[in-house]
């Protein structure tokens, strides 16, 4: 298979405008004729939703919760990110691309990253229009903060609410269109598989969450914004409906899955308290603007952090990685951590932990100015912990939280199988291995606001609008395979619970395929699943019925297709043997313990072909080139 990614040709700065000019336009007549489906109401999907139904699209969007609303997008803290250099600091279009590569550690397509960069600063604008009510200067100009992997301040934020905010501006958009009727919203609709017919992808199949109904939706294309699989560890995080279900029945139905194994470990959260936990709470990247990240120099130090003087306290980061200090990339703050816990120097019960102290900025800005800045984030700590943070430094330890990976996609954001397009962290394009902090919510808003819109409509103008009904052979073929599997799930009736079985396919990836990975590791992952597999789907039990609403059934479905990914995950990183980004051989370092690259080797996108369960996927290619960013060690020092 020769994956093409259709990058336009030409000056990278002029790729995107060009390409704009050269795609064809749909008559705004003809619009109304073509019917797109959209999987998911998060940032990407509900903005894309949105924007299609705004041009004239009919479009039928489908989410999972009760209300758009309660996408995990609403989950987002800290901020996104834009070009807009409002600080005066340096920083361009150039400059947030170049980053951007960078912190991607040189595995992510040039272009697509460009034009991120680019559209960047249109978000904002589109997001102010929209009344999001981002925080401003004095003089009212919008403020900014910074985030790791930058040494300019380019973070727009909310409070720590960014997401929820806006989300709220997308959802309203989305209303308008609802309430106009070219959006039909389908809440509490999960889609179970995709329809591929003639190697075009033709619709999908849903069950309806509450009633059980299982039905088919025909459209011109189909559209995935599905969100990410960190949940695949089981702790992580992403909110607990996250799943990779559609990605993946989709890539059972032949579309690509690029660098899955691609996973970021956030640094800030706050660590793990027991075994009955089943999620784990973000600490905004944003607290590290004014948070210093400490443990004590000497193992085994359990004094209380105030009892440690300062001349016996190690800042690591500070000392690691002079220029960039606290404010450090995740992948690379996250090892910086464990390394200091390995050593015996960790804090907090268990040695799992470190500080992340405002002592100095609070002496230094006062309290109200903390608060203002982080207050609801302070208050999230106090109530989970029972430590009040402006008076004790926050323990936090790294977790699960984004992953890179995702569908494979061209410059035009469809899958290689034609019609079936992917935005937003479902899709695998702009993060290379390692996603800057604040870059998620960019990628999601400028796929669903400005560039599927000019993408998709070049694909419609191309294509006779769709005369297959949901009466064709192909969707009763899927129904009925859907409905087969949900009574399958219903009938096994054995003694073990789903969670059981979710949280020990977590623990098997995140020992053997989580902060650092091995040879030995990996294969002994590949060696457990399998049996866990089959063990679930000989012994799981769910409890309830088909036709009501039933919350095991949806965690039964979501965890079978987790079974079935995490080996394609393991897979993938066993075949890398570099480290780059979140994906860490011990096998491949340098001298300091940094991440070794091997670009002779490994500098492309290894986008999977499924082949049946539990067979060995089959990889295919896509070389990355590197024209503007000249390939070298990432140095944060
Ligand atoms: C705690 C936390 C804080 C974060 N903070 C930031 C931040 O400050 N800045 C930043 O840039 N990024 C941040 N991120 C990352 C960012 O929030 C996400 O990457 C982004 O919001 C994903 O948006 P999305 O639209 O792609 O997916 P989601 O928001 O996850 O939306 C997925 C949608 O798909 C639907 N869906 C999924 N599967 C199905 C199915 N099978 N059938 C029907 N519908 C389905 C869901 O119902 C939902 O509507 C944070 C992430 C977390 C976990």
């Amino acid at each position: 298979m020769i994956l093409d990614s259709k990058v336009p040709a030409g000056p990278l700065e002029s790729k995107w405008e060009n390409h704009k000019f050269n795609m064809k336009l749909v008559n705004p007549a003809n619009k109304r004729k073509y019917t797109i489906i959209m999987v998911g109401s998060g940032l990407a999907g509900g903005s894309a939703a949105a924007s299609l139904a705004e041009l004239g699209y009919n479009v039928k969007c489908f989410c999972y919760q009760d209300s758009p609303r309660r996408a995990h997008s609403i989950a987002a803290q800290g901020g996104i990110n834009a070009a807009k250099n409002y600080q005066n600091d340096g920083d361009s279009v150039m400059r947030l691309f170049y980053d951007t590569v960078k912190g991607g550690d040189f595995r992510s397509r040039e272009a697509n990253v460009y034009r991120l960069a680019e559209v960047s600063v249109n978000i904002i604008d589109q997001c102010v229009a929209q009344g999001v009510p981002f925080a401003r200067e004095y003089g009212g100009q919008l403020a900014n903060r910074s985030f790791g992997g930058a040494q300019v301040s380019r973070t727009f934020y909310a409070r720590g609410q960014t997401g929820q905010q806006l989300l709220i501006g997308a959802y309203q958009a989305l209303e308008r269109q609802i309430g106009l009727g070219k959006v039909q919203m389908y809440t509490r609709s999960e889609m179970l598989d995709l329809v591929v017919i003639d190697g075009k992808a033709r619709g999908i199949v849903t069950r309806d969450m509450v009633t059980g109904k299982i039905e088919s939706h025909a459209g011109d294309a189909v559209v995935l914004g599905t969100g990410g699989y960190g949940n695949v560890f089981y702790l992580s995080t992403n909110a607990k409906g996250c799943n990779v279900t559609a990605a993946w029945r989709a890539h059972k139905r032949g579309a690509l899955f690029a660098n899955p194994c691609f996973t970021q470990i956030h640094p800030t959260c706050i660590p793990v308290a027991g075994d009955h936990q089943s999620k784990l709470t973000l600490m905004s990247e944003s607290l590290r603007n004014d948070g210093r990240i400490w443990v004590p120099q000497k193992a085994g130090d359990n004094r209380a952090p105030g009892a440690i003087p300062e001349g016996e306290r190690d800042y690591y980061l500070e000392r690691k990685y002079p220029s960039f200090g606290n404010l450090s990339p995740r992948d690379i703050s996250s090892r910086a951590a464990k390394e200091v816990c390995d050593e015996g120097r960790g804090v907090g019960p268990g040695g799992l932990g470190v500080y992340l102290d405002f002592a100095d900025a609070i002496k230094r800005l006062g309290e109200s100015v903390i608060r203002e800045r982080y207050g609801n984030l302070f208050e999230m700590y106090e109530r989970i912990t029972g430590e009040n943070p402006y008076q004790v430094p926050m323990r936090i330890y790294p977790a699960v939280h984004y992953t890179m990976g995702g569908l494979w996609v061209d410059y035009n954001l469809m899958s290689n199988l034609e019609g079936l397009h992917v935005i937003g962290e479902a899709n695998f394009s702009d993060h290379g291995a390692n996603r800057l902090g604040a870059s998620a919510l960019m990628q999601g808003l400028a796929d669903g606001y400005f560039v599927l819109p000019y993408t998709i409509s070049n694909y419609i103008a191309e294509t006779k609008p769709q005369t297959i009904g949901t009466d064709h052979p192909a969707f009763k073929q899927v129904e009925q395979e859907v409905a087969e599997r949900t009574n399958k799930l219903l009938a096994i009736n054995g003694t073990r619970t789903v969670d059981s079985f979710h949280k020990e396919l977590g623990k098997i990836m995140w020992d053997y395929c989580g902060m650092a990975r091995n040879d030995a590791g990996l294969r002994k992952a590949l060696e457990l699943i399998p049996p866990l597999r089959e063990a679930f789907w000989r012994d799981v039990k769910v409890s309830g019925v088909n036709a009501d609403l039933n919350q095991e059934l949806e965690k039964a479905g979501r965890v079978a297709d987790f079974m079935e990914f995490a080996e394609l995950m393991c897979h993938d990183a066993l075949m890398r043997t570099e480290s780059c980004g979140g994906h860490f051989r011990t096998e491949s370092q340098t001298e300091e313990g940094e991440a070794l690259r091997d670009d002779e080797n490994f500098a492309y996108v290894a986008a999977w072909e499924y082949t049946g369960v539990g067979n060995p996927p089959v990889m295919h290619k896509e070389e990355l080139e590197f024209e503007y960013v000249h390939l070298g060690q990432r140095s944060y020092k």
